[in-house]
């Protein structure tokens, strides 16, 4: 049997993965040149860029997917950085958090002045939910009772009072720490599905025990390696890659998939996955099939601008992961979900990735990944856009770095909202389809399979289990799952 994937993102090539695996003569077909969608690289005068994400967790799902045994393959490898972030604030206050529950309450209690008990007790908390929701709620379909309904549920029940499913996560962090600061730094990682901490459920800090708990991990080579490693996993297992080739119709008959159309002909196919944003899937691929209004109509997640800045300098107070908060936190999201504009004052974050990649930057000099979050497009100017959010950025660095950084940039690209959307068709240039900015809207996503068409999948961040690289892995694991009954292919 034939199966055919639309789109060469992580989630894309993860499905192909296993597709393969269970015998489907795979075909993958991307509208790009190049593999990985946001997972992807640009060499900029004498600098390597990753140009899309830079936060690895949760790295054992990709030695999974490759079949390694441990982390010193020579295929794929990566290091555990020490320091998860640094965290700068207007007034000085510089927070260099290390990884690991203990480590983490004694930097917080004497930086930021917390009990340091109760920030052990609620990273642990955290680990707690993690692994009550992971088996429930990440790793499986929420929409086949046969996935969720076993003896982990009843774990993730009794854990039900602890999420704070009925609260923001802004309230339940305000309530748990003491110092401002606290609750900022826990709170930014609702942007990690690019959503809004003052409207995403408290269940969101979860999150916050993949990064602080466990910690980040850096690919060597760079984030780049993930898609390199899996592309050529994908290709020593058969599956065939095209790419310049957009999709523009999904086919059917009879309820059932038969084939996909390009502008060079059809491919008939017994199977589809599709890894483009569900959104665009409907709208352009499937006109005339029912759509699911009510998920595609959800309010969708935050984007960003990006300035890939080739730094002639090397600042010892950075690290690989850099925020510098905004002031004016709430009314930043408010900018982002309500008014559709950037605020004065951002929070920016950079990624240095030759910290510790040496070869990404010339000696004495960094490769500053400067990302800002954006509203998606709705049409704004996003050149004025950019001049002034620059302007604003290097006035807030330079205050903050006690150096002016405008002259230090040597070479320069930049990404926007509208890129994004040409880029990687993602609707409205938004990173991760729909936001969690309500508990619905959280457990609410587009199922991995079509409800509608026997032999339509699923993969990718735009519909369950949600945004980032491991629910991406995730989401092509439950397609293998589905895939196995749907067709009576034995475990
Ligand atoms: C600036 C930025 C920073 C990020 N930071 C992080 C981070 O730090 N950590 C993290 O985990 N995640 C991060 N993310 C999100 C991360 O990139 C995504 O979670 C993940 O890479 C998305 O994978 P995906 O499988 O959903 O597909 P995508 O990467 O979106 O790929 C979809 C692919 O489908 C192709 N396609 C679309 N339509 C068609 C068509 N009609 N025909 C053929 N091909 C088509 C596209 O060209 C694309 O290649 C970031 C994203 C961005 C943009």
């Amino acid at each position: 049997m034939k199966a055919v994937i639309i789109g060469s993102g992580i989630g894309g090539m993860a499905t192909a993965i296993r597709l393969a695996s269970l015998g489907f003569e795979t075909e993958v077909f991307e509208q790009n040149s190049f593999y990985g969608g946001k997972i992807n690289s640009k060499q900029i005068g004498a600098y390597r860029f990753d140009r899309g994400p830079s936060v690895f967790t949760e790295p054992h799902l990709i030695d999974e997917l490759l079949g390694l045994d441990s982390n010193n393959d020579d295929e794929f490898s990566y290091v555990k950085l020490p320091i998860s972030c640094c965290y700068f604030f207007e007034d000085g206050t510089r927070v260099a958090l290390p990884t690991g529950s203990k480590a983490v309450a004694d930097v917080l209690s004497e930086e930021l002045g917390e009990d340091k008990k109760n920030i052990y007790s609620c990273l642990k908390a955290l680990e707690r939910n993690y692994n009550a929701v992971y088996p429930v709620f990440i790793k499986v379909s929420l929409h086949r009772i046969g996935h969720w309904l076993n003896r982990n549920i009843l774990r993730a029940i009794k854990r039900i009072p602890f999420y704070g499913l009925f609260h923001t996560m802004n309230r339940v962090n305000s309530k748990t720490f003491k110092n401002n600061k606290t609750v900022q730094i826990f709170n930014r990682f609702a942007t990690y599905n690019g959503s809004d901490p003052f409207k995403s459920p408290g269940m969101f800090n979860i999150i916050a025990h993949l990064e602080l708990n466990i910690g980040p991990f850096m690919p060597k080579g760079g984030m780049v390696a993930i898609s390199d490693s899996v592309y050529k996993k994908a290709v020593d297992m058969g599956v065939r890659f095209h790419f310049d080739t957009r999709i523009e119709e999904i086919c059917y008959n009879d309820g059932k998939v038969s084939g996909i159309k390009h502008s060079g002909g059809v491919v008939e196919c017994e199977l589809v996955t599709s890894n483009m944003d569900v959104h665009f899937t409907y709208e352009k691929l499937l006109p005339n099939l029912k759509s699911p209004l009510k998920i595609l109509s959800q309010e969708k997640s935050s984007s960003a601008i990006v300035f890939y800045w080739g730094i002639r300098k090397s600042f010892d107070s950075l690290d690989v992961h850099n925020i510098f908060f905004s002031e004016a936190y709430e009314e930043e999201f408010n900018h982002l979900f309500v008014k559709k504009s950037l605020i004065e004052d951002p929070t920016v974050y950079i990624h240095i990735s030759s910290k510790i990649e040496k070869s990404d930057a010339p000696d004495g000099c960094e490769n500053w990944f400067v990302m800002v979050n954006a509203p998606i497009d709705s049409g704004q100017d996003w050149t004025a856009q950019k001049d002034n959010l620059r302007t604003n950025v290097i006035k807030k660095l330079s205050g903050i770095l006690k150096e002016d950084i405008a002259p230090l940039i040597e070479i320069e690209e930049q990404l926007d909202p509208a890129m994004m959307e040409r880029m990687y068709s993602g609707k409205n240039g938004s990173i991760y389809g729909n936001a969690s900015n309500s508990t619905l809207a959280s457990f609410y996503r587009h199922p991995n399979f079509s409800r509608h068409l026997y032999g339509l999948y699923f993969a990718g961040v735009t519909v369950h289990p949600g945004g980032g690289i491991p629910l991406a892995l995730n989401s092509a694991a439950i397609v293998e799952r589905c895939v196995r009954k749907d067709f009576s292919i034995g475990q």
